[in-house]
């Protein structure tokens, strides 16, 4: 079985909720690029200041210090098993970067989760999350309006109006696709369809993981 993993694919393609669900099951951690620059700014650490530093400009955090970020968190502990990383790489820069963070470590597999561009746009325009935590909502949650989580209350998300969905998409293509170019063609490179439902999508995923690492 794979314990060094990549999940990659378009916003809208349910790529968190499946990381937790993968990292959970192959007991490694989920590394979520979000969930690390939140922390390190949190924690004020030398590092976080200098992401804090970047977002107060409105900058985007750059390959060099994203990989930083990303060096630190796979050098914990906890990660030495493997992880699921959720986020990163998003460019060829840091995928090229990561294959360095990875010397020593067993092979990378690489799993992309594809779903049709009208697809995305209808989930994006549908989705509802947590204003407290972030977590997208289950349609039972949505239907009683309080996260499962936390218990904060629901909404559609800021960025997931129609033309801001293109606009993601756009970019998602611009940025992303070398990256997967990139890993396309390679050995380390698995795809899931991603247009099932949340639990058709985690069995094809977890069965493209366990086969991966044969
Ligand atoms: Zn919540």
């Amino acid at each position: 079985m794979a314990l060094n993993v990549v999940l990659i694919g378009p916003p809208g393609a349910g790529k968190g909720t499946q990381a937790e669900r993968l990292a959970a099951r192959l007991n490694v951690p989920r590394i979520s690029t979000g969930d690390l620059l939140r922390e390190a700014v949190a924690q004020g650490t030398p590092l976080g200041g200098l992401v804090r530093a970047v977002m107060a400009r409105g900058e985007l955090v750059g390959d060099d210090l994203m990989i930083e970020v990303v060096r630190e968190r796979l050098e914990r502990p906890d990660a030495a098993p493997g992880f699921v990383l959720d986020g990163f790489p998003r460019t060829v820069g840091q995928a090229e970067a990561l294959e360095g963070l990875l010397a020593g470590r067993g092979p990378l597999t690489v799993v992309e989760i594809r779903v049709p561009e009208a697809e995305i746009i209808r989930r994006l325009g549908a989705r509802v999350v947590c204003r407290a935590c972030g977590l997208n909502a289950t349609p039972d949650e949505a239907a009683s309006g309080r996260c499962g989580r936390c218990g904060g209350g629901l909404g559609q998300r800021a960025d997931d109006s129609a033309g801001v969905v293109r606009e993601r998409l756009r970019v998602f293509a611009r940025d992303t696709q070398p990256l997967v170019e990139f890993y396309r063609g390679r050995s380390l490179h698995r795809e899931v369809e991603g247009t099932g439902t949340p639990d058709e999508v985690y069995a094809a995923l977890e069965r493209t993981v366990t086969e991966a690492g044969r």
